[in-house]
């Protein structure tokens, strides 16, 4: 039996298309989930206009931000059955011998290849997916908002992780995509002040963004920065898709203060990081996520302390991809969503 799925199929600036793709076979391991929806990620534009940093085994169904309900199950899985509503972190393949798997940080784990570009991801009808990824989405919770765990796993670990963020710190948030706006609402909960910095061009998604209670600025934030008192921000979230924003952050941030980098730019920085040094300040990067974050998030989801409804642009069929990516790309939508049907 045949679907048809977004298939990202060479590496050619926009070699994506609607393809026929065969129902996954599925191992002793796995369960085969029909998906319900299905997120549309920065980093599948990214393979789309073709600036992305990373091995893409093509061609590949692209889509790793998604959710279903579990239609077959291999022999060895146990405590899930048919019918159970679940989402799936993204590690599809990882060495579960390799030592940073073995401390729990699988998404480490150098030899991971993930969903949409090591293995068929899900903007089809169905994704074969190892039991290990899943997780249940509570009953109140519905598929189109838990696609989003994923985003939402790759903000937790940024900014609860990988970032000490206390209350009442001043926190800047650069860059007014998915990931920036779901970084800005976990300072929030986190307890900070934060400002979401943005271009003219991101006008509309710096809007969406004071749903989640920060202020969102064009351009130089350094009053904003300075207002308390006068050393700057105690901590940067570079959220944007450009390796030139570093400069911005090591600007803004406050000396003893911290950067986290979560946002991809495959250019060279062109710049002295002395300011780094002369602050001493840490810059830390920021990758993915694991069990225990997709767990937490989804509590935050199902609780309503977390809501993704103000970031969701619009549910598009997978034959109107392009549209759905396009919507994205010039930044109309922060978030766009699939449904294979
Ligand atoms: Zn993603």
């Amino acid at each position: 039996m045949k679907s048809i799925g977004v298939v990202n199929y060479a590496p050619e600036k926009g070699s994506v298309e609607i393809r026929e793709v065969a129902k996954p076979e599925i191992g002793e391991e796995d369960v085969l989930l029909e998906v319900a929806n299905v997120g549309v990620c920065g980093s599948d534009l990214h393979q789309w206009t073709a600036d992305h940093s990373w091995p893409v085994n093509y061609p590949v169904v692209l889509g790793h931000e998604f959710g279903g309900h579990i239609v077959a199950l291999g022999s060895r899985v146990k405590d899930w059955k048919e019918g159970d509503r679940v989402v799936s972190e993204t590690a599809a393949v990882i060495d579960l011998n390799n030592p940073m798997s073995k401390q729990g940080l699988y998404n480490l784990d150098p030899t991971r290849k993930g969903f949409g570009y090591g293995v068929n991801g899900a903007m089809t009808r169905f994704v074969k997916v190892p039991a290990r990824c899943l997780h249940k989405v509570p009953d109140n919770l519905p598929f189109e908002q838990a696609c989003l765990t994923e985003p939402c796993s790759v903000a937790y670990n940024a900014v609860v992780v990988n970032s000490p963020i206390k209350p009442g710190d001043r926190v800047v948030v650069l860059g007014p995509g998915t990931i920036g706006i779901l970084c800005a609402a976990m300072a929030r909960l986190c307890g900070a002040e934060v400002a979401i910095i943005g271009l003219e061009s991101d006008r509309g998604r710096l809007e969406i963004a004071k749903h989640y209670g920060c202020e969102g600025i064009i351009g130089d934030a350094s009053a904003w920065v300075l207002k308390k008192d006068g050393l700057g921000a105690d901590c940067i979230i570079d959220a944007a898709g450009a390796s030139a924003t570093l400069k911005i952050a090591l600007e803004l941030v406050r000396p003893n203060g911290h950067i986290t980098k979560v946002g991809w730019g495959p250019q060279p920085l062109n710049f002295s990081l002395d300011p780094l040094v002369q602050k001493n300040v840490t810059l830390q990067g920021s990758f993915s996520h694991n069990w225990p974050i997709w767990e937490k998030v989804l509590s935050l989801l199902a609780s309503g302390q977390l809501d993704v409804k103000p970031i969701i642009g619009g549910v598009w069929k997978l034959t109107e991809w392009r549209e759905a990516f396009e919507q994205m790309h010039s930044g109309k939508v922060v978030k766009s969503v699939l449904r294979p049907e």
